[in-house]
């Protein structure tokens, strides 16, 4: 393997918000869907939305001829179930884009309905697509919120109630196991596998990191997928069991890193659990738990583990908060979007040039109406320029002006459809930060598209956060 060519490419690096010494970590817990585990979204997501249908259907709703728009959502968008609205908000919890059901908002309209709200997620009005399984429930329920308005849904449903619904929907879809079920006998439909994945992990291994997996999935799901996922990359005689000291299922996370519950062992070829007191154990396999057992266990401090999870409340926002655990978090779809800003790059210093340019003219413009101004109203004047030079000057900067706005209009509008052509880049809401960039900044200490990033990283990467930059840095 050649360290220094491999996976250089802007969008399998890893980004640092908060300093990281990896020689300082000594063990790295793992969720499994979505981080170690990368699927599909439009087909896992698809399965997951037309299950929810099926459930609607059911109950009579008229839902038969929905279909699924993977591209519809995003994650890091707000549901304000107050509205029946999907906003994007940007980090101070200001709505820059919004949709009423599936119909996007324009710019008035969006700026009336929320000039006065701010975006408080501890409120229950809002919800936070917190990981790329929330895409089925927020697709949905954008088109029930239409159904709802045409009067075509039950009477005396509120958008808030519609959600509760599709929720419940999802959650029973989730946990009843068919669901589980269609992708443990499909993985190749479902799965998107990473051959480096595995090597990554043996190298932390290699190392003398401590792995563990933690997932909120159960053993009849996770066993297959881990095998399907990880075995056909290792030597000969390895399996993905081989690479974790400790394997916890069913966590509960985030209640895993933030109450006390009690710990299960799986008796392995029974299928069966019993209750343990006596705490996780090499190579073991349990159910339940919580975090106080695996530092225990481990005899680390907060300081010393690293948890790699997609969820951005459940596994970096509380394990972070809770336990000051070292945190990162997998963004896979953030890796297309690196592709099409590094594609787009050449526009951009196109737009960046054009919008210097009409800056410039912007304060030469300001700058003669206000000599227009001293002029009319008899006060005392730096320039003798007569009044008549200046008013052409001033009219002939504004239509150079408009002649700019036309080529930087259709780049502008390119440019905030990178990533989604409705819901723009994840992690800008215009030129600032959005909502979810905020909180990867709060919670995550790094990021990256796939854990396999850390391979060319290595594991004894001291991983520094760029110095930042604030509005008055030139
Ligand atoms: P993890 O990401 O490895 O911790 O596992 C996530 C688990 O949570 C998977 O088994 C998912 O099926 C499950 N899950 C994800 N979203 C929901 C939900 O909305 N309701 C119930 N279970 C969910
Ligand atoms: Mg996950």
């Amino acid at each position: 393997m050649d360290l220094h060519s491999e996976h250089r490419s802007p969008e399998r690096g890893i980004f640092c918000n908060r300093t990281l010494n990896l020689m300082a970590i000594k063990a790295i817990g793992f969720d499994m869907d979505y981080t170690l585990i990368h699927y599909r979204t439009d087909e896992w997501e698809r399965r997951a939305y037309e299950h929810i249908q099926k459930k609607l259907l059911a109950d009579g709703w008229p839902v038969a001829n929905l279909i699924f728009d993977p591209k519809a959502m995003v994650r890091g968008l707000i549901l304000d179930l107050e509205r029946g609205n999907i906003l994007k908000c940007n980090r101070f919890g200001y709505a820059k884009r919004a949709a009423h059901g599936t119909r996007m908002l324009g710019y008035e309209e969006t700026r009336l309905t929320y000039s006065r709200t701010v975006v408080d997620l501890a409120e229950p009005r809002f919800e936070f697509l917190n990981t790329l399984f929330s895409i089925s429930e927020a697709a949905i329920y954008a088109q029930l919120v239409d159904l709802l308005d045409s009067g075509q849904l039950p009477t005396g449903l509120g958008y808030a109630a519609l959600y509760q619904k599709v929720r419940r929907c999802l959650d029973e879809a989730h946990m009843e196991g068919e669901l589980k079920a269609e992708i443990v006998g499909n993985p190749e439909k479902y799965v998107e596998l990473d051959p480096d994945l595995p090597t990554a992990l043996l190298d932390m291994v290699d190392a003398g990191k401590r792995l563990l997996l933690i997932t909120n999935s159960e053993w009849e799901y996770t066993q297959p997928m881990m095998a399907y996922a990880f075995d056909r990359f290792l030597p000969p005689g390895l399996t993905w069991r081989d690479l974790f000291e400790v394997t916890i299922l069913s966590a509960r996370k985030p209640a895993f890193f933030s109450s006390r519950m009690p710990l299960f062992e799986l008796v392995e070829d029974s299928a069966l659990y019993r209750p343990t007191v006596s705490g996780l154990k090499p190579k073991g396999i349990f159910l339940g738990g919580d975090a106080s057992h695996v530092e225990r266990y481990l005899k680390l401090s907060g300081e010393e583990i690293l948890y790699v999870g997609d969820h951005v409340f459940v596994d970096v926002h509380m394990s972070k908060n809770v336990l000051r655990w070292r945190t990162a978090l997998v963004l896979h779809e953030l890796e297309a979007e690196l592709v099409a800003i590094d594609a787009f790059s050449h526009q951009r210093r196109q737009l960046e040039s054009l919008m210097g340019r009409k800056e410039d003219m912007e304060v030469v413009l300001n700058r003669t109406k206000v000599m227009i101004s001293r002029l009319q109203h008899g006060r005392p004047q730096v320039s003798n320029e007569p009044i008549e030079v200046l008013q052409t000057r001033a009219s002939e900067l504004k239509s150079k002006i408009r002649l700019l706005d036309t080529e930087i209009g259709p780049l502008a509008k390119a440019n905030d459809e990178l990533g989604n052509e409705r819901w723009g880049p994840l992690m800008r809401a215009g030129n600032d930060k959005s909502h979810l960039a905020r909180q990867v900044e709060r919670y995550a200490d790094i990021y990256m598209g796939r854990v396999s990033n850390f391979m060319a990283l290595t594991p004894y990467a001291y991983v520094r956060s760029p110095r930042g930059s604030l509005p008055h840095d030139s």
